[in-house]
C-alpha cells in the first residue's frame, strides 16, 4: 500500500470552495501521487456541513465568520473533526491542503478584514491535524511534502 495522503478536495480540481469552483493543481507530482493512489480527499468546509456555493468567511480572533458577521465557526470545526477521522480511517501520513484557506491554509491565512490580506497562521482544519500529529504542507510546499513522502517509504 502507498503511503497516503490527505488532501483538499479543491485542489483535485473538486468544485467544493465557496465559489463553486475549484483549484486544481497541475503540479505534475499531483497527477503522480494521484495515479499512485496516494490521495484521500477532504473538503472539511462541506463535510461540515457547509453549502457550495457559501459567503467566504475568513478566521478572526478565535472565530470563524463571514464578512457579515455571521458565525462558522461550528461548521468548520466539524469539518476539522471529520477530515481528523479521515485521515486516522485511512492511515494517511501526511496532508496537503490548500494554502491560505481558513480550514486548510498551513502557512498563512486571511487576515479577518475581508481585504486579501493574508497573515502567518493557519487553518481550523490544518491546526487540527497538526495537534495530532499529522504533517501539514500547502500546495506551495510540494517540495517539502515530497521529501517527507520518500522519507516515509524509506522506513517502510
Ligand atoms: Fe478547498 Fe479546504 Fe476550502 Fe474545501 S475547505 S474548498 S478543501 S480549501
Amino acid at each position: 500500500m502507498p503511503v497516503k495522503i490527505l488532501v483538499s478536495a479543491c485542489l483535485l480540481g473538486q468544485q467544493v470552495r465557496y465559489d463553486g469552483g475549484g483549484k486544481l493543481c497541475e503540479d505534475p507530482r499531483f497527477a503522480r501521487w494521484q495515479a499512485e493512489g496516494r490521495f484521500v480527499p477532504v473538503c472539511p468546509e462541506v463535510a461540515g456541513g457547509l453549502p457550495t456555493p457559501r459567503p467566504p468567511a475568513q478566521i478572526r480572533g478565535d472565530r470563524v465568520v463571514t464578512e457579515q458577521g455571521e458565525d462558522f465557526t461550528e461548521a468548520f470545526d466539524r469539518g476539522a473533526e471529520i477530515a481528523l477521522q479521515a485521515a486516522r480511517a485511512h492511515g494517511v501520513a501526511l496532508a496537503i491542503l490548500k494554502q491560505s484557506s481558513p480550514s486548510c491554509g498551513s502557512l498563512f491565512v486571511y487576515d479577518g478584514t475581508f481585504s486579501g490580506a493574508k497573515r502567518p497562521g493557519e487553518g481550523r482544519t490544518a491546526a487540527l491535524l497538526r495537534k495530532h500529529g499529522f504533517k501539514v504542507f500547502g500546495e506551495d510546499q510540494l517540495e517539502e511534502a515530497e521529501r517527507e513522502l520518500a522519507r516515509l517509504e524509506r522506513e517502510r
